[in-house]
C-alpha cells in the first residue's frame, strides 16, 4: 500500500482562517518597512540585522501559505477550492513582493563603502553570503531607466520568442506508425515511446519527432536565432567578460571552474563512447547502436512493493549512518510522503523544504520500478539535506544553491545503488540497475555539457548573423560526433535533436548545472569511498552548510578543490566502476 500525506502540520485544511491571518501579517510587515526606505545605508549594523530578520520573517510567512497552496494543488489538480485558494495566495504574494522590490535595489545602490561595512561587521555574520549574493550582479547593472526599458522591450523580443516557441511546440501532432497503425500522437504521449520495448516502435517515434522540428525549421530558426542575438546585445550592453557569465553569477561559481570542470567532462567523452559499445554488443548490433536505441530498455523490469521500497531505502541510509537512517525514519512516521498514483494527482516528484521550522515533504507517484525505487531514495536525499540545514540556517540561507542541490540527493541514490549492487542475486536486475544509472550519469553529465559546446558556439556565431536550420544542425552534429565517436549511428533525423531542446532558449547556459551538480556529488562520493566513515561528518557539515556558501568554499571546507581537474575527474573515476561491472556481466554473455 502506498501512502499519502497529513499537511495538518503546515495549516489545518484549504479552509483554515489562520492562511489569511498569516498573509495578512506578512502584509502588513511589508508596508511597516517602508519606513527605511532610502535610509538602510544609514543604518547601524545591528539596526540592519534586525531589519533583515524582519524581512525573512515575511518571506516565512509567504513561503509557508504559498508552499502550503501549491502542496494542495499538487495533490489534487482537479480540487476547485485548492486551485481557488492557491490562486489568491500566488496573487497576495506578488502584491506582497511589490512591496519589497525596493530592498534589493537600494541595497544595490548603497556605495561599496557602506556595503563593505555592513558585510564585514560579524554582527551580520548570519546575512553575509545573502548579501554578497545579491551584490554579483551589480557591476553589470545599467541606469535605472535603461533597466526599465530593457524590461519592457524584452516582453515583446526574447520572452516573446521563447512564448511563441512554447505554445507552437506544444501543440504539435506526431503521426506515427505503432504496430501497423497510424496514429496522431501529442508531445506527452509520444516522448516516452522513445524508451518503447519495441525497436520499429522507437525508430518510427525518433524519425517522425525529429522530422516534425525540420518540417517546421522556418519558425523554429527563427526562435533560436532571435535568442542568440538577444543574448549577444546584453552581452555587449552589460560589457559581461564573456557570454557565459550571466550563468556563473546564477550559480554562485566563475569561468575557471566551469571551464575545468567541462575540460574534464570532455577528457571522459570515452565513458559515452564505451558505454554504447557495450549496450550494442548485449543488443546483438556489433560495436555500434542504432541512434533509435540510446534508451532501449535492457531486461524485464523487477516489482517493487511500497514496502519493500521503503525498507530498502531506510536500509541504505541506516547501513551508511544511524543519525541519518533514524532522520529519514521520521518522514515515513510523521506521514510526510504521498507516494500514491491517483487521477488528478501532478505528476512527476519532488520534495519541498518550506522554511527550516517546519518538516520537508516528499511528492511522488510510486509505479513500482526500480527507478521508483531510486526516485524515494533520491527525493529523500532532498528531505535530509533540508534537515540537516534547517539545524543551522534561517529561511535566506536554508537552499543550497542549484548547483549544489543535489548533494544529498545522488547521494543517496548511490547509496542505494551500491547497498543493491552487493545484495542483488539475479544478474538481470543487476544489468537494469547498471544500466539505469550509467544512463542517468552520461544523460545528466555528459550529454548536458555537450549541449553548453552546442549553445557556446550557436552564441557565438549567432549573434552576429543568421544561422540557417542546417547550420544549427551541422554545428549540433559536430559535437554530438565528438561526444559519441563512432559508437552510435545516428538516423539523419536526429541532427535536428537541438530544436527540441528549451533549455537553450529559456534561460542562458541552463544545462551545465546538470553536469556540475552531478559530477560535484559524485566527487563526494568516491571521497567517501576512500574515506570510508571518517568522511561522513564532513558530509553533514556540507548539508548543515544549506545555502550559506559558494560551491567552492563548501567543497574547501572539507578539504576539496573545485579548482582542481582531480576533484572532476574523481566523479568519472566512480563512473568507469560501474561501467567496468556493466562490461563484465556483458562479456559473460556474449
Ligand atoms: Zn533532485
Amino acid at each position: 500500500m502506498t501512502t499519502t500525506w497529513d499537511l495538518t502540520f503546515v495549516y489545518k485544511g484549504y479552509d483554515d482562517p489562520q492562511i489569511n491571518e498569516d498573509l495578512e501579517k506578512a502584509n502588513q510587515l511589508a508596508e511597516d518597512l517602508a519606513k527605511y526606505r532610502n535610509k538602510l545605508a544609514t543604518l547601524s549594523s545591528s539596526e540592519f540585522t534586525s531589519f533583515l530578520q524582519q524581512h525573512e520573517k515575511i518571506g516565512t510567512y509567504l513561503v509557508q501559505c504559498g508552499s502550503y497552496g501549491s502542496l494542495l494543488f499538487s495533490q489534487e489538480t482537479t480540487n476547485d477550492n485548492f486551485k481557488a485558494l492557491f490562486a489568491k495566495i500566488q496573487q497576495k504574494n506578488v502584491e506582497i513582493g511589490n512591496k519589497l522590490i525596493w530592498i534589493n535595489l537600494e541595497i544595490n545602490k548603497m556605495n561599496p563603502e557602506t556595503f563593505v561595512k555592513f558585510l564585514d561587521d560579524p554582527k551580520m555574520a548570519n546575512y553575509h553570503h545573502y548579501l554578497q549574493v545579491l551584490r554579483l550582479r551589480e557591476p553589470y547593472q545599467l541606469s535605472e531607466s535603461v533597466e526599465q526599458i530593457i524590461n519592457q522591450k524584452a516582453l515583446v523580443s526574447a520572452s516573446a520568442w521563447v512564448k511563441f516557441y512554447e505554445e507552437y511546440t506544444a501543440d504539435f501532432k506526431f503521426e506515427v506508425e505503432l504496430e501497423g497503425e497510424k496514429k496522431i500522437l501529442s508531445q506527452g504521449d509520444i516522448r516516452p515511446k522513445f524508451r518503447d520495448a519495441n525497436p520499429i516502435t522507437r525508430e518510427n517515434v525518433f524519425k517522425t519527432y525529429y522530422q516534425k522540428y525540420i518540417d517546421d525549421s522556418i519558425a523554429i530558426s527563427h526562435c533560436y536565432n532571435n535568442i542568440w542575438k538577444d543574448h549577444g546585445q546584453n552581452v555587449d550592453l552589460r560589457k559581461y567578460p564573456s557570454s557565459m557569465t550571466i550563468a556563473h553569477i546564477r550559480n554562485q561559481t566563475d569561468e575557471d571552474i566551469v571551464e575545468t570542470m567541462m575540460s574534464v567532462v570532455k577528457k571522459n567523452y570515452t565513458l559515452i563512447q564505451e558505454y554504447y559499445k557495450t549496450k550494442a554488443k548485449l543488443m546483438g548490433q556489433g560495436t555500434s547502436i542504432k541512434g533509435s536505441d540510446l534508451y532501449a530498455p535492457i531486461t524485464k523490469v523487477t516489482k517493487y512493493s511500497w514496502k519493500e521500497a521503503e525498507e530498502a531505502v531506510l536500509g541504505a541510509y541506516n547501513d551508511f549512518d544511524t543519525e541519518i537512517g533514524q532522520m529519514a525514519q521520521i518522514l515515513f512516521d510523521k506521514d510526510l510522503i504521498d507516494s500514491e498514483i491517483r487521477q488528478g494527482k501532478r505528476t512527476g516528484a519532488f520534495c519541498a523544504g518550506l522554511t527550516p521550522a517546519l518538516m520537508p515533504v516528499i511528492h511522488m507517484s510510486f509505479d513500482g520500478t526500480s527507478d521508483g525505487v531510486a526516485t524515494l531514495a533520491h527525493e529523500m536525499g532532498h528531505a535530509l539535506h533540508d534537515m540537516f540545514s534547517a539545524r543551522k540556517q534561517t529561511l535566506f540561507n536554508y537552499h543550497p544553491p542549484l548547483v549544489v542541490a543535489e548533494t544529498a540527493s545522488v547521494f543517496g541514490e548511490q547509496i542505494l545503488t551500491s547497498k543493491l549492487l552487493k545484495t542483488m542475486n539475479d544478474e538481470d536486475s543487476k544489468l537494469t540497475l547498471l544500466v539505469n544509472q550509467l544512463e542517468d550519469a552520461i544523460g545528466t553529465i555528459s550529454r548536458q555539457t555537450m549541449y553548453i559546446f552546442f549553445e557556446k558556439e550557436c552564441h557565438l556565431k549567432g549573434a552576429k548573423q543568421t544561422l540557417s536550420f542546417q547550420e544549427m544542425s551541422d554545428i549540433w552534429d559536430k559535437h554530438v560526433k565528438e561526444a559519441y565517436g563512432d559508437s552510435v549511428n545516428f538516423l539523419p533525423e536526429q541532427s535536428a535533436n537541438w530544436a527540441s531542446i528549451p533549455h537553450f532558449l529559456f534561460t542562458r547556459y541552463y544545462c551545465y548545472a546538470y553536469s556540475f551538480g552531478m559530477l560535484f556529488v559524485l566527487g563526494l562520493y568516491q571521497k567517501y569511498l576512500e574515506e570510508g566513515s571518517l568522511f561522513i561528518p564532513k558530509l553533514k557539515s556540507i548539508l548543515e552548510a544549506g545555502g550559506s556558501q559558494f560551491p567552492i568554499d563548501l567543497a574547501a571546507s572539507v578539504g576539496l578543490d573545485i579548482r582542481k581537474e582531480e576533484f572532476w575527474q574523481a566523479g568519472f573515476d566512480y563512473l568507469n566502476g560501474l561501467l567496468a561491472e556493466f562490461k563484465e556481466i556483458v562479456e559473460k554473455r556474449s
